[in-house]
């Protein structure tokens, strides 16, 4: 029979349509370098490729997972206030309710009281997934809270930044009052002598780059992290130049004095338990 001639293999030409039809929960095309890779391998590399060691986003309950002493916050501070919408601002209140349900979160912050590396800490982290991340009312308060509390109980305090959206422009000048407000608790925390470790990951943007974001103690990124004010377009418009590569960064960042250190996820935990000690006890 004809059939049986026909050679064993095949080459099959997958056109750019059918390549999205691979089901999104098996494989993923790696920003980074554009291979496909299988979601287990990336799951079990903390969520980085293992081809090109890219760094995807993860949520603040992972972020925990990965970085409290058996993955839990031994006390949740955050989940009790709910952002007003004082401005009336259309569709707000709409956005606060997706981003609760698409992260399981009231605001995107979750933070709490934990251990790491046995060392107890005020941990605080922002989830990009809720509305880019962005500091209203709420991620103000409950980042003050946690200074607040840990100037109390003398705990160093570890923020992580995932906070692409900056200050968020439905609450208009309440949010950026949150950057004076988080800004105030963490030179409280500086007079009381308490060590604050900032670690900003991809993306890190506008008013809360410009406010908790660059005040630690103790700066660390993840691998090429954006780490911006206003985006890179928006600059190159207004200055009409083009900017120079990888510039935002973070590895131009670290070149130019902005960052103490850039750290793997699969170290970041390690890192942040050694310098914990630093801290009064
Ligand atoms: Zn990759």
């Amino acid at each position: 029979m004809d059939w049986f001639k026909k050679p064993k293999y095949t080459t099959v030409r997958v056109s750019a349509k059918k390549k999205t039809d691979i089901p999104d929960n098996l494989v993923t095309r790696c920003p980074g370098c554009s291979e496909i890779v299988f979601n287990k391998e990336i799951e079990k590399a903390l969520r980085t490729c293992p081809k090109c060691n890219h760094h995807f986003n993860i949520p603040a309950r992972e972020r925990i997972q990965l970085l409290a002493d058996n993955g839990v916050l031994l006390e949740e501070t955050t989940g009790r206030i709910k952002a007003a919408n004082p401005l009336e601002f259309p569709d707000y209140t709409e956005k606060i309710e997706k981003g609760s349900k698409k992260t399981g979160l009231q605001d995107a912050i979750q933070a709490g009281i934990c251990t790491i590396g046995g060392k107890r800490t005020a941990l605080a982290v922002t989830d990009f997934d809720f509305m880019g991340g962005s500091m209203g009312s709420v991620i103000g308060e409950e980042i003050a809270r946690l200074i607040e509390r840990a100037i109390k109980e003398r705990l160093p305090v570890v923020i992580v930044s995932a906070s692409g959206g900056g200050a968020r422009m439905q609450e208009g000048i309440v949010s950026l009052m949150q950057m004076a407000k988080t800004s105030a608790a963490l030179a409280r925390l500086a007079a009381a002598k308490l060590l604050y470790i900032s670690v900003l990951t991809n993306p890190t943007g506008g008013g809360v780059t410009a406010s908790f974001a660059m005040l630690g103690d103790i700066i660390m990124a993840e691998p090429n992290a954006l780490i911006m004010f206003a985006g890179p377009r928006v600059i190159e418009q207004t200055i009409r130049q083009h900017l120079p590569k990888r510039f935002q960064r973070a590895e131009f960042l670290l070149e130019h004095g902005m960052l103490d250190m850039i750290v793997k996820r699969q170290e970041l935990k390690h890192t942040i338990a050694r310098l914990l000690p630093i801290s009064c006890p």
